[in-house]
This record gives structure tokens, C-alpha cells and sequence, in this order.
């Protein structure tokens, strides 16, 4: 068992990492529970497989729960959604002191945040994050979102949870296909600012996704201390150091949005195919030699990710997803992050970056 500290200057909380915890969640749960009553939220892919265990341990130590499950899918993460679970709470005479428990992926995660921060001006929150990215990325830093008609994550807020707990023997169910997909936002953190943890997936991404919990774990903490360890520098993105988690996703969001946030390409996908542009493109500005940008790409091709345009299944003119990027600009409304790097474990935030010069690298992407 490992347990990671999110050390916040108002909010520092814990992130237990265990195989096996959901086996023993109410022991794990019950110290970050004000009151004991617990309103727990699922959707249909993570509910009928967890939920009711879940529940009956909880009730056990006498917990009393309440549960709601959602339709799975980015859908969900809607206004619609939103006024359904925060009626349903409301109906269900929450209290402040009650808790709000988010068991499943980044969908659920942010759409019940979201919730936990408004519902009475903000009850106690918990992540169980059952997706591989959830367990590495959404759960921890404390972002809450929903989509709206302008765009992905536009409303929502900043809302800490009071625990995250985590089991890796959770992926056993997950799809492969998001199990590998969640492993590019794995990648990242090694990519950003931990070199040898990108040594360590080189030489163990293939037995992690192959399922060994114990690659999983190890990768699993690791991505989470180097998440909290930025997170705690910059809680509000207010400094440009959190931007850093940003690597790979400026490329990556225009490969989505060109492929029309289908299934063509998942985030984790496109993220993998953005960081590998994102290396190609510090080797033309004379950033990065092209060894190390030949072994990112290596690394994702290897791992069954896309790791250039046409893997993606992208081919766009330059300028095209050029303009992807700066609609992505428009609507975040702040700088265009481009995240670069001086080699593996050496990103940084370029605050020069021609367009047309990005375009014409593009062009002349395979
Ligand atoms: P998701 O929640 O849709 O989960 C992916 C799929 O896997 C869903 O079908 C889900 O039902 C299923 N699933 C999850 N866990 C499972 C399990 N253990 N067994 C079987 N099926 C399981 O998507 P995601 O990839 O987890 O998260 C993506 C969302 O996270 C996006 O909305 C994104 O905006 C958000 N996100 C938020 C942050 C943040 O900081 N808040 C960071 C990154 C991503
Ligand atoms: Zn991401």
C-alpha cells in the first residue's frame, strides 16, 4: 500500500494506492467521512460491476448509502446531467457533512465533483477512480468540469477531494483500448520532468498493459506524485507551472476536434500522437536532437499507441489543424500552450511559437 500526499496550502489530502482496496473500501473510507452516510455515484459500465459489493461493506460498518448510476460516455458530462444528480441529492436530503463519493472514470469523477462543489456551497468529496486516466490524471489536482454548448470543460470548478482511493485490480475490467489510452497520460509524466520513469516505461509498459498490477501500481504512484508535486506548485494554473501537464495536448485537441471527438481517436490517443509531435516539432526548432524525439515516438509505436498524424488517422492540411488549435485558443481565451522540450524529461512552456511555422511542420508530418 502506498499512499501519496497532495499537499495543498488549504487542502492536502491523501491518495491510497492498493490492489486489492476496493476489497476493503469501508475501512479505507470510513476516516474520510464526516457523518456516515455516503452518496455514491457510478455509471452503467462501472455500476453493476462495483457498486454492489461497495455498498454492502459499507453497510456493514454501518454506512448508509444512497446510490445513483449514470449512462457511461463523455454525454453525461452535460448541464442535463448535472440537474439530475444535484436534484436527485437534494431529493435525497443531502446535508453538507454528507459524502459524495465518485466511483468510475474521468467522466464520473468530473461531473460529481462539479456537483460535490455546488450542492449546498459545497459538500465532502471522494474519487475511487476505476479508469486507468482517472486513477493517473483526473482524479487528482482537484479540476471539476462538464461540456456545454461552447466547448469541453468550459463550466466547472476547483474542488479538492478528502481521499482518493485507488485499486489497480479495478483495470482488470477496463476496456484495452482505454487501458492504453489512459497509459499515454502515464507516459507524460515521464516525458515532463521525470526521466527515469520514462526509462522504467520503456522497459515495463508492455507487462503494464498487460495487466500485471504490479507494473500498474508502481506506475500508478508515480504518475500521481508527479501530478501532486505540480499540482502543489500551481493549485489554480495561475503560474504556467501546472500548464506543464498540458504536454502533448495543443497537437493532441486539434487531432481531436479534426476527427470530431469521435471514436476515431480517443484523448489518450490523441494526446500520444500530440506528444509525439510535440518532440518533433523542439527537434526543428533546434530545442531537442532527434534522437530523443525517435525514442518517444519508438516508445508510444511500440505500445499500440498513434505516435504521428497518419496513425492517428489525421490527415489534414497544417493549417487546418492550425486552426483547430487557435478555435481551442478562442475558446479557453487565454495563451496558446505550447509545450516543448529540451529533451526527455525537459519540457517547458515556448512562448514564441510562429503558426505558420507550426502549420508547415505539419505539412511535412507523415
Ligand atoms: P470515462 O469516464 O468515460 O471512462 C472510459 C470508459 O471506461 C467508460 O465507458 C467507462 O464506463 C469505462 N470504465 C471506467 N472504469 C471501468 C472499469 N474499471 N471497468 C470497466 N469499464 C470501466 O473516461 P476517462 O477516460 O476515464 O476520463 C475522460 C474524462 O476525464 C474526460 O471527460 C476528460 O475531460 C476528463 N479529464 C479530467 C481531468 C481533470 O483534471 N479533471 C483530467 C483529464 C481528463
Ligand atoms: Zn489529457
Amino acid at each position: 500500500m502506498t499512499r501519496v500526499k497532495v499537499d495543498l496550502a488549504n487542502n492536502s489530502y491523501d491518495v491510497m494506492v492498493e490492489a486489492g482496496a476496493l476489497e476493503n473500501a469501508a475501512n479505507h473510507l470510513a476516516p474520510h467521512l464526516s457523518n456516515s452516510r455516503a452518496f455514491i455515484i457510478s455509471d452503467s459500465n462501472v455500476g453493476p460491476a462495483y457498486v454492489p459489493k461497495l455498498v454492502s461493506q459499507l453497510n456493514a460498518e454501518g454506512i448508509k448509502t444512497k446510490t445513483l448510476e449514470l449512462p457511461a460516455g463523455e454525454g453525461t458530462k452535460n448541464w442535463q446531467t448535472l440537474e439530475k444528480l444535484t436534484d436527485w441529492l437534494l431529493e435525497n436530503g443531502i446535508e453538507r457533512a454528507d459524502t459524495v463519493a465518485a466511483l468510475g472514470g474521468g467522466v464520473i469523477g468530473d461531473l460529481t465533483g462539479f456537483a460535490a462543489s455546488i450542492i449546498k456551497r459545497g459538500c465532502n468529496f471522494v474519487q475511487i477512480p476505476t479508469s486507468l486516466l482517472a486513477q493517473v490524471d483526473s482524479s487528482v489536482g482537484g479540476k471539476t468540469a462538464i461540456n456545454s454548448a461552447a466547448g469541453k470543460n468550459l463550466v466547472g470548478s476547483f474542488k479538492q477531494p478528502k481521499f482518493v482511493l485507488i485499486d489497480p485490480l479495478v483495470l482488470g475490467t477496463l476496456p484495452d483500448r482505454e487501458l492504453r489510452a489512459g497509459y499515454a497520460e502515464v507516459v507524460k509524466y515521464g516525458l515532463i520532468d521525470r526521466p527515469e520513469f520514462f526509462v522504467w516505461c520503456e522497459q515495463n509498459g508492455g507487462k503494464l498493459l498487460g495487466g500485471d498490477p504490479e507494473a500498474l501500481s508502481y506506475a500508478i504512484v508515480q504518475s500521481v506524485s508527479a501530478k501532486a508535486a505540480i499540482v502543489a506548485e500551481d493549485e489554480k494554473e495561475l503560474t504556467g507551472k501546472r500548464a506543464l501537464l498540458n504536454l502533448g495536448h495543443t497537437f493532441g485537441h486539434a487531432l481531436e476536434a479534426e476527427t470530431g471527438y469521435s471514436s476515431t481517436l480517443v484523448h489518450g490517443e490523441a494526446v500520444a500522437a500530440g506528444m509525439a509531435l510535440a518532440f518533433h516539432y523542439s527537434v526543428r526548432r533546434g530545442h531537442c536532437d532527434n534522437a530523443a524525439a525517435e525514442r518517444v515516438e519508438a516508445h508510444l509505436k511500440q505500445s499500440s499507441l498513434p505516435h504521428s498524424l497518419s496513425s492517428a488517422s489525421v490527415h489534414a492540411t497544417g493549417q487546418r489543424l492550425v486552426d483547430h488549435m487557435l478555435l481551442d485558443k478562442k475558446m479557453s481565451g487565454g495563451t496558446l500552450p505550447f509545450l516543448l522540450a529540451n529533451g526527455i524529461g525537459q519540457t517547458f512552456l515556448a512562448q514564441d511559437v510562429d503558426l505558420h511555422d507550426v502549420a508547415a511542420f505539419l505539412d511535412h508530418s507523415e
